[in-house]
């Protein structure tokens, strides 16, 4: 079984695209990064990014004996919107959860691969502390932009990654060398004043952080720039150039629910826990619950 006969499955797999990096420790300067990120504390409430440092440095750790670095991505951009009177949700948002999504075809992929040659794998889709955007840069599949987020040249930055680490040496991509057209407009265009270009997003400031992985109430400062994002932010996507020629994804599973397109404000200020259950119990919103999800609500507004 040789990469090829791996990127072909994928495709099969409904994967958009696939790039092999070979097991190594996450080299000094993206580690630095990443280090001094913590430093700064702009993780802000994501505490776990600072969990499982040995990992992240080395994917060994995650799979003993590991030898390749498989990454996965997959369009997320939608074929129909909401009104743009509407509470926001972002895209990735619309479907069904990609984690569920795209743990179960990574885990057909590993199971081809053991099927064929003995080899074990394992799948992780932001469930391990795994450097997912390094590794793509790695394997080949994109560059990380000023925006923070891994693009992939000629398709954007509506993707989400997925990785499997497996025992099977296989032939490794050049890693992909392209950079981002530094126009700086999604520094201009973010609303809080979390992104600086050549940077680390500020979660502190990220909408997308705040109105998804905060705790508690949201601070006063935000009521004046969240505009009617209900539920994360896409502004440093929307603005970018690469997203220019975005196509929407055919993926069943990703195509939103009618309810989710329907909603209003006052929809979810007045929803129950079993209204919210039944639109999002396979979507990626119930991180927030029906709590954080009222919280934002109350404050948004159109902007
Ligand atoms: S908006 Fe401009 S600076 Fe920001 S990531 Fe896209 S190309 Fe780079
Ligand atoms: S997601 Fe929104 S708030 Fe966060 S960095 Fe991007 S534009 Fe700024």
């Amino acid at each position: 079984m040789d990469s090829a006969l791996i990127k072909q499955i994928a495709q099969q797999l409904g994967f958009d695209a696939c790039g092999i990096a070979r097991v190594d420790r996450v080299n000094d300067e993206a580690m630095k990064r990443y280090h001094e990120w913590l430093a700064s504390g702009k993780n802000g409430c994501m505490d776990w990014a600072q969990n499982h440092q040995a990992i992240r440095e080395n994917p060994e750790l995650l799979l003993e004996g590991a030898r390749s670095v498989i990454v996965v991505a997959m369009n997320y951009y939608p074929h129909v919107f909401q009104p743009d009177s509407a509470p926001q949700f972002a895209y990735y948002a619309y479907g069904r959860d990609y984690h569920e999504v795209m743990k179960q075809r990574l885990w057909k992929l590993g199971e081809a691969i053991e099927r064929e040659t003995g080899h074990a794998s394992r799948a992780c889709v932001d469930s391990a502390p795994l450097r997912e955007r390094y590794w793509a840069q790695r394997a080949g599949v994109g560059f990380i932009g000023w925006n923070n987020q891994l693009i992939i040249p000629g398709k954007g930055s509506y993707f989400f990654l997925g990785v499997l680490v497996t025992n099977l040496e296989l032939e490794p991509d050049e890693p992909c060398l392209d950079h981002c057209l530094q126009c700086r407009a999604c520094e201009k265009t973010c609303p809080s004043g979390a992104l600086r270009c050549g940077e680390t997003v500020d979660a502190r400031r990220c909408l997308s952080c705040l109105t998804i992985e905060h705790k508690g109430d949201l601070p006063e400062w935000v009521k004046d720039v969240i505009g009617n994002r209900v539920y994360g932010c896409d502004e440093c996507q929307k603005c970018c150039p690469h997203n220019r020629d975005a196509v929407g994804n055919t993926t069943p599973e990703f195509q939103p629910k009618p309810e989710l397109l329907a909603l209003t404000r006052d929809d979810i200020l007045s929803m129950t826990q079993e209204q919210f259950s039944n639109i999002f119990s396979h979507s990626a919103v119930k991180r927030a619950k029906l709590a954080g999800l009222q919280r934002n609500a109350s404050i948004i507004h159109n902007s």
